[in-house]
Formats: structure tokens, sequence, C-alpha cells
């Protein structure tokens, strides 16, 4: 499943061919299809789509470069425009400097009063935004200030990183085109790598911008496999990932689709599979969503209750298909230190390799040294540090409170003790954290414990 959230198939380009062009995004596994509006014309003829195939559903708006033609009525059009049930947002809308087909004091003021009927309306907004990155933020941040719910997507982002996170900041999906497939894009896509997988979009902006092997010709649909295949790899990940939460963030602003099931054991990420035995934690990480959304790409983690060891080890087909099989969970595993050790026992029986993932205060929370129980059952740990200090991890590791005396020098032996027990250590930290030296954090592991270190950016979970 994939789905395209920003195509043009009302244009002309697509009169002599466009069923074809639209099974042919069928036939290629393309599940939902959002057609743009751009103007009344094209935002009518988006509705008219939606109502000829089921899958496809549209936006309605006015694009930059046409506001200077809007009139008296188009903002009465418009509103009946976004009150047809298949019209899921408005847009495109936004400030387009690199052509400047409107004059900007008119792109801005039309801007924002679309910004105001789509909040009037509560519809999310498609943002278009070329060479106005300042003014595009400054505009928005006054109406989107404190993220209350997600406003809507960037499409076919080409701005920096600094505008991708004040966009994230403020709640916005980014989507990305054809685009990052280009030759010259490594810029854009050092910034594919910080958007976290729940806020990701794919397009393909046809029937402009047709990615690698297509550039220059006219794009389509079916081609957005190929933009989920760059940004998989540029992410490190499957494109069934990318497929995967692209799909479910569909699901999620829109309502669009089937969203992930709750009460999820094992899932599978790269050619990992991940054991989820509890949602439990001793700590309350600063940017774990572990409570409010615990979705990890495209997985939904939230557990009703806990499985049993019994229920985990017959989830897990066969551990030799997998690089891994991880104890993870949304949760801290070693909460179950028994289940770990039933289900690693049977994995390590199998033939499968073994990883632990944890916040390391597991000899806290089983009060003795768990470690040589896990030898020979555990072949790789990795526990995430996340500070330099001691004040510094329990603000942003925000320790229950009976956990929080000398917690980081425990978690630190527990890093010292992992060495004699367990092949590999690494040990990781979240990236971006304030108050957090991060070279330090890199002495810390390699100089006192002599293992690897992986800074990790947040949610590339794995
Ligand atoms: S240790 Fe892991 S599960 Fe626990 S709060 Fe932190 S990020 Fe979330
Ligand atoms: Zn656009
Ligand atoms: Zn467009």
């Amino acid at each position: 499943m994939i789905v395209d959230t920003h195509a043009h198939l009302d244009m002309e380009e697509y009169d002599g061919d466009r069923a074809e062009v639209i099974q042919r995004a069928r036939d290629n596994g393309v599940d939902y299809i959002l057609n743009i509006g751009c103007d009344l014309r094209s935002s009518l003829r988006s509705v008219e789509l939606t109502e000829e195939y089921d899958f496809i559903y549209a936006t309605a708006g006015v694009h930059p470069h046409d506001v200077k033609n809007i009139n008296g009525t188009t903002y009465g059009e418009l509103r009946k425009l976004l009150a047809h049930p298949k019209t899921l947002a408005l847009g495109e809308i936004g400030l387009d400097y690199y052509k400047d087909f409107s004059p900007r004091d008119v792109q801005r003021q039309h801007f924002q009063k679309q910004v105001e009927l789509a909040r009037e309306m509560r519809k999310p907004i498609v943002v278009h935004c070329r060479d106005a990155n300042d003014d595009i933020a400054a505009i928005l941040s006054k109406y989107y200030p404190n993220n209350d719910g997600p406003p809507g997507i960037f499409h076919c982002f080409s701005g920096d990183e600094e505008l991708a996170r004040k966009a994230l900041d403020m709640g916005f999906y980014i989507s990305f085109a054809g685009t990052v497939t280009f030759k010259k894009a490594e810029a854009l896509r050092e910034v594919v790598k910080i958007v976290p997988g729940h806020r990701l979009f794919l397009e393909t902006d046809c029937p402009y911008l047709a990615p690698l092997p297509h550039r220059g010709k006219r794009n389509e649909p079916s081609y957005v496999n190929l933009t989920a295949e760059k940004i998989a790899e540029i992410r490190g990940l499957t494109v069934e990932d990318v497929r995967r939460s692209t799909s479910q963030n569909f699901h999620e602003l829109f309502g669009i689709g089937e969203g992930a099931k709750t009460g999820t054991i094992t899932y599978r990420i790269r050619n990992s599979l991940y054991l989820n035995l509890t949602n439990r934690c001793t700590a309350d990480c600063v940017f774990c969503t572990r409570l409010t959304h615990p979705v990890v790409q495209g997985h939904n983690l939230k557990l009703e209750r806990e499985p049993t060891a019994e229920e985990v080890w017959r989830s897990i087909d066969d551990p030799k298909k997998y690089d891994e099989v991880v104890f993870c969970g949304y949760g801290e595993p070693t909460l179950r230190l028994n289940a770990i050790k039933e289900v690693a026992r049977k994995i390590k029986d199998a033939g499968g390799r073994v990883r632990l993932n944890t916040n390391g205060h597991g000899n806290v929370i089983n009060k003795r040294n768990i470690l040589p129980e896990l030898a020979g059952l555990v072949d790789e740990i990795s526990v995430s540090l996340n500070a330099d200090t001691s004040e510094a991890y329990d603000e942003i590791c925000r320790p229950l409170p009976s956990y929080r005396n000398g917690i980081f020098d425990k978690v630190k032996e527990f890093i010292a003790e992992a060495r004699k027990y367990v092949p590999e250590v690494q040990v990781t930290i979240v990236t971006q954290q304030s108050g957090v030296d991060e070279r330090r954090c890199e002495e810390i592991v390699k100089d006192q414990f002599g293992v690897k270190y992986r800074p990790r950016r947040l949610d590339l979970v794995g």
C-alpha cells in the first residue's frame, strides 16, 4: 500500500489517457490519490474525479500563482467545494517567490485569508512554498502557534532544515516528491533524515517533477514508488517500512484507510523483528510518545494487556529469517525479565540472534545484577544513556520518583557490567536534546566503557 498525497490528474496532460494512468497507479499498489486543486476550476475537476473513482480524494484552494485572479465570488465557491465530503483539505495555498506569477503582497493576503477559512472550516491545509521560507513561517506561526492538532502538509518540500524544523514544531507533516531522487538534491536528502516517520508523506506532484529515471518526462502517481524507494534508502529502512508509515499517517490525518491495529506483539522494521513485551517504563523521556502516540514506523504498539512469554514465542514465525530479534517494546523490557529469559532461550535454540534494547534500569528494577543471567541469551545489548550528566539525565529521561536517586550512575554501572556478559554492547543517545553535550557523551561512552556509541535521531527507531 502507498498513497500519492499530491497529484494533478485533472490537468490536460492526462486528457488522452487519464483512465490508463489511474489504472496504472492501482496496478502499482497506489491505494489512495489526493488530487489537488489550484484554482476553482481544478478544484471542481478534482471533486469530479472523486465521484468517478472511490480511491481518489480532493482538495480545493487557490495556488499562489492564481490568487491574482480571485474575485468577489471566489471564496463563496471555495466554501461549497470544501463542503464536499471527499474534499479533505484546503490547498494548495502558499507563497511562490520563485515564479512571482502573482504580486507578493496579493499572495500573502490570500494565503492568510485561505488559512483563516481552513481554520474556520476545520480543514487541514496543503502548503506550497517556493523561495519564501521566512514569510511562510512567519504567517503560519501566527495561526498555528503551539501544535494543537495537525495543521496540514508542507508539500513537495524544497526548504532547508530550519524551515522543516519550524514546520514540524507547528505540527505539520512534510511531504517529499521525486526531487529527492535528483542527483544534486543532497541538501534535500539531509532534510529527509530529520523528519520523524509519523510526520512523513510521499507525493508525485504529477505531471511535474518526475523522479529518476523519468526526470523531464510526464510524471504520474505510479512513480510514487520510486520516491518511496529513495526515501527508504536515505532513512536506512525498507520500502515496506516507508509505505506502512506514510499510509498510517494518511489515516491519522484524514481518517482514510485502515489504521494500524493495537495489541502488536511482534513487528518488523528493516529485517529485524521487534518484540513488544510491555508499555510500562521506569522513565518518562521528554521525547517519548509511548503514552500519547505509541506508533513506530506505522506499527501501533499500544497493548491492552502484556503478552505472556508463550504468546510472544508463538508470534515469532522463524527467528532465523531475521537479522536479529529485538526485545524492545514501547516500554522497558527488563520489567519482564523472566519473559525475556524464557523467549530468548528459545530464540537462541532456534538459531536466532537476540538484541535487548533497554534504558539500563534493569538492575534497579530487579534488585540484583541481572547481567550474568543474560549471558548466552543476549548477543547484543543497546542501552540508552541520553545524557552526559546526572542533572541532564533526570531532565530528559525523567525517571519515576522512586528511581531518581543516583540512577544515572546506576545506568553507567549497568553498561560496565554488560560488557562482561554480553558480546556486543552499544550506547545510544537521542540527539539534539537541550542541555546535553553530545561530544561529552561520546567521550564517556568510548573512553570510559570502550563500547560502540550510536547517536540516533528521534524516531528513527531500531
Ligand atoms: S526509556 Fe524508552 S520507553 Fe521508557 S520513557 Fe524513555 S523512550 Fe519511552
Ligand atoms: Zn505546489
Ligand atoms: Zn501541486
